[in-house]
Order: structure tokens, then C-alpha cells, then sequence
């Protein structure tokens, strides 16, 4: 009884590989999960490149015919399969498979006989076999003997145990399966045979799907962003296999360019003020020996580490303990052209006070940028409650000065209590106020992506292994 409820649930589990991603095909029923060919044939079902019989079979053993070769290494091609006329007398126009044979042929990929015969139900043998794969994956064999030696140097097959081809043999679907699926991924080739990534090329759109096949029915392994670079080995239809970041898979090449996207130019253009508070003599808050001078220049040193990576400047209105006006950090944000302003602070009470909040000026008479501060803000504290994990104070109104005589949506943050000891704790962390500084750099990326829209911030997500936040305005 136990063994059998073993292998029951060994059972399940390996059917239900057969799912793959959201979408999920019935297995053949002649193809058990034990069968040599399985994964193969289930890849080339996945891309709808096999379709079985009716019946849901695979019919593994049978031999392939000329015509289904065609239809096979057409939709692999993802050739237009619709049927027509074709230029021979013994395919008609309402055979199955009759769009794929004209189309592989006017591609040089399959050639008929003569007197305008193609034998679209002759069996295909091997050595033909290799030299139709050969010609539909771009590997431009002259001879049956080359096109062989190719697929077994290149992993996609193997001789027979008598230490040939087997040239004339006839072969099953199965094996054809196998080395059609083996011809598209190499990631289902013989060990050892990874191919060559001797292209570059660049991501052109953000947000795109890299899959395991050509085709929008394989499942998603990953996603590029615009400007990443990318290995190409080849190209099969509209679709490249490239590697990125020791990975590989295949993308659809309309959002793919030899050329570096122009994705600095808008960034470039960009400035962020960071305003560290006070300076000395000005300390700010002051409790168990720490300054808050000393914890804002070091988190706002930090973030403009994050910047230095990225095509956006960032200056800072001070960057030594000293103290600077407020009229003149003001004046600095404006003078350098800033895009945004952050005043970045630590609070104090009477030590029963705790938590993050961040402040935005909402009266329009001298800032106009309401609801622009407020959007920053939202992110901005929505970065910092995950950073430091203190307690939500919430984004609130404040009547500041570097936030009301600023010409630029502006923002002044409260990283935490400095008189508290659990935020003081933190405040006095470098590992904290790293996690702080990465908090607002990606506040700021989040503001850009969502309340500006700037598709362009979504690879500098990358840099930093994070994602945009959800929309919170
Ligand atoms: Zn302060």
C-alpha cells in the first residue's frame, strides 16, 4: 500500500511537468512519463510545432513523412502555414501541409524531384533528415555526410552504435522530434555544446518576456529591460537565442538592435537635489552621542553612490560638516537646475517619539509643485518604511522653508527618531543607513517611473536587483 501511494505521487509530480507556465496541454497518451523522447517531444508541442494525431497520440514509432518534415520545420521557422498552390503536380493545394512545403522550398530548404514531384508521403531518411535541419537552422551543408558530421559535432545527434549515419535509415517521429527540439535549444543538446554568442545586441523595450522556445506559447524564464546587453547566437525566425547574466533563452528580435538605445539622453537631463539638514555648528538632533548632521550627509553621501551609476545627476547641498543657509540651499537647488528637491533629516521629541515621515508643502502659492512633492513623498516613505522597518508616521503637510520657496517638487524626509532608542539604533548603523540610502534612491526611481512616467529609470532598477513598487499616488 505505501509503495503504491509512492509512486502515485511520483507519478503527479513528473505528470505535472508537463505544465508549462499558465499553459498547460494535455501529454500525448502514448508518450508515459518514462518515454526516451518525452521532453522533446513535449518542447516541440509547447511551441505547437507537433500536434499529434487526432486521437491525442504521438505515434513515436512511426516514420516521418516528407510532408510532415515540411510542416514540422515550417512552424519551427514559424513560416505562414496557410495552404495554397504549390509548384508540385502531387501536392495539392488542400493538402495539410502544402503552405510549409512551397515556402521551405522557395527558402532552399527542401527541394523536390523531378517533373514537379515532391512524394510527400515518402518516409524522410536520416541522412536527409540532416541535411533539411542543416539547411532550415542555417548551417549550410553541401553534402548528406557534412550535414551529419554537423549535427553530431554540434550535439544535435548521434551515430549508430555500428559507427555510422545510417543515412538510408528511415526515421521515427520520435528521433525527428529529438533532434528538431535539440536543432531549436541548444539548452536540449548533448552536453558540452553550448553554441557560439558571438553577437551583441541591445534590448530595445522594457519589460520583455525571455522564453525557452521561439515562440509565444513557451514559457517565461525572465524579463530585459531597455539598454540591457545581450549575447545572440542565432537567429530562427523572429526569434534570437542570446544569453544575459549566465543565462539563455529566446526573445523576439523586433526589440532587438545592434545599436546602444538612446536611453541617457533623457536621464542625462535629469538633476536631483539632496539636501543634507544642518552642519556644524548646526547638529540637529543630538542624543546618545549621535549628530544628526553626521547621519543625514552620511545616508545622502550614500545615495549619491546610487546616482554615480546612472546617467541622472545628482548634487548635494553640502558635502562636509558644515552648516548651510536655508535660503541658500534654495538657491542651490534652483542655480543647478534641479528636477527634484529632498531635504533628508533625523527627528527629535522628548524620547517617546518614533517612526519615519516624510513632508511636502501644499499650498500653491510659492511652490507650485503640490502635487508633484506629494507624489515624491508617497514614494519616498513607502521606500523608507521598507528600508529602515520603523514605524509609519504617514506623509504629511509641512510649512518648511527649502520646501516652500523651492521652484521644484520637494520633499523633506524624517528618517527616524534620533532620541529613540530603537531608531537611533539604526540611524547609528552604516548598514542601515545604506539600506536608507538604497530606500530613497529607489523612492526616487518610483516617483519618475510612476508619476512621470519615464520608461527610461526601469533598468537603473536593475543596478540595485529591484523592481518598481506598485502605483501609491
Ligand atoms: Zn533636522
Amino acid at each position: 500500500m505505501k509503495r503504491y501511494l509512492l509512486l502515485s505521487i511520483v507519478a503527479v509530480v513528473i505528470v505535472s511537468t508537463f505544465s508549462y507556465g499558465t499553459k498547460t496541454f494535455a501529454a500525448f497518451t502514448d508518450i508515459g512519463v518514462t518515454h526516451r523522447a518525452k521532453d522533446e517531444i513535449n518542447y516541440l508541442a509547447t511551441g505547437l510545432i507537433t500536434r499529434g494525431e487526432s486521437d491525442n497520440t504521438f505515434r513515436p514509432e512511426r516514420q516521418v513523412t516528407r510532408a510532415e518534415a515540411a510542416a514540422m520545420i515550417g512552424r519551427a521557422l514559424q513560416y505562414n502555414g496557410a495552404k495554397r498552390v504549390t509548384q508540385f503536380s502531387d501536392v495539392g493545394a488542400d493538402n495539410f501541409a502544402s503552405g510549409y512545403i512551397q515556402q521551405a522550398v522557395e527558402n532552399n530548404i527542401l527541394t523536390g524531384y523531378s517533373n514537379d514531384i515532391f512524394k510527400p508521403n515518402q518516409p524522410v531518411a536520416r541522412g536527409e533528415m540532416a541535411i533539411m535541419i542543416g539547411r532550415a537552422f542555417g548551417y549550410n551543408p553541401r553534402t548528406i555526410t557534412i550535414a551529419s558530421e554537423q549535427l553530431i559535432s554540434m550535439g544535435i545527434a548521434q551515430g549508430l552504435p555500428d559507427g555510422t549515419f545510417g543515412t538510408a535509415n528511415y526515421i521515427k517521429r520520435s528521433d525527428f522530434a529529438v533532434f528538431l527540439s535539440r536543432s531549436i535549444n541548444p539548452q536540449m543538446r548533448m552536453l558540452g555544446n553550448e553554441p557560439d554568442f558571438n553577437q551583441t545586441a541591445y534590448v530595445t523595450t522594457n519589460d520583455l518576456n525571455v522564453r525557452t522556445g521561439p515562440g509565444t506559447t513557451y514559457p517565461v524564464t525572465g524579463q530585459l529591460n531597455l539598454g540591457n546587453l545581450v549575447q545572440k547566437a542565432f537567429e530562427i525566425g523572429e526569434w534570437a537565442y542570446i544569453s544575459y547574466n549566465n543565462q539563455q533563452g529566446f526573445i523576439h528580435t523586433a526589440y532587438l538592435s545592434t545599436s546602444k538605445p538612446d536611453v541617457t539622453s533623457v536621464l542625462s537631463q535629469k538633476t536631483i537635489i539632496i539636501d543634507p539638514g544642518h552642519g556644524y555648528p548646526d547638529p540637529g538632533a543630538v542624543a546618545y552621542g549621535l549628530l544628526e548632521s553626521d547621519v543625514v550627509l552620511d545616508t545622502s553621501l550614500r545615495l549619491k553612490e546610487y546616482f554615480k551609476k546612472t546617467p541622472i545627476n545628482i548634487k548635494l547641498t553640502r558635502e562636509i560638516d558644515k552648516k548651510v543657509e536655508l535660503s541658500d540651499r534654495v538657491k542651490f537647488a534652483v542655480e543647478n537646475k534641479g528636477d527634484i528637491f529632498i531635504s533628508v533629516h533625523a527627528n527629535s521629541f522628548n524620547g517617546s517619539a518614533n517612526g519615519t515621515e516624510t513632508f511636502y508643502y501644499s499650498a500653491s502659492a510659492t511652490n507650485p509643485n503640490v502635487a508633484q512633492s506629494k507624489a515624491l513623498s508617497i514614494y519616498l516613505q513607502n521606500r523608507l518604511l521598507g528600508a529602515l522597518e520603523l514605524r509609519d508616521r504617514g506623509v504629511k503637510k509641512g510649512n518648511y522653508h527649502v520646501l516652500r520657496e523651492n521652484k521644484m517638487p520637494s520633499s523633506l524626509v524624517e528618517l527616524g527618531f534620533i532620541d529613540y532608542k530603537e531608531d537611533n539604533a539604526k540611524l547609528a548603523s552604516p548598514t542601515w543607513r545604506e539600506k536608507a540610502a538604497r530606500g530613497l534612491y529607489l523612492g526616487i526611481l518610483d516617483y519618475y517611473y510612476h508619476y512621470e512616467g519615464l520608461q527610461e529609470v526601469k533598468p537603473l532598477y536593475n543596478e540595485v536587483g529591484g523592481k518598481p513598487s506598485a502605483k501609491l499616488h
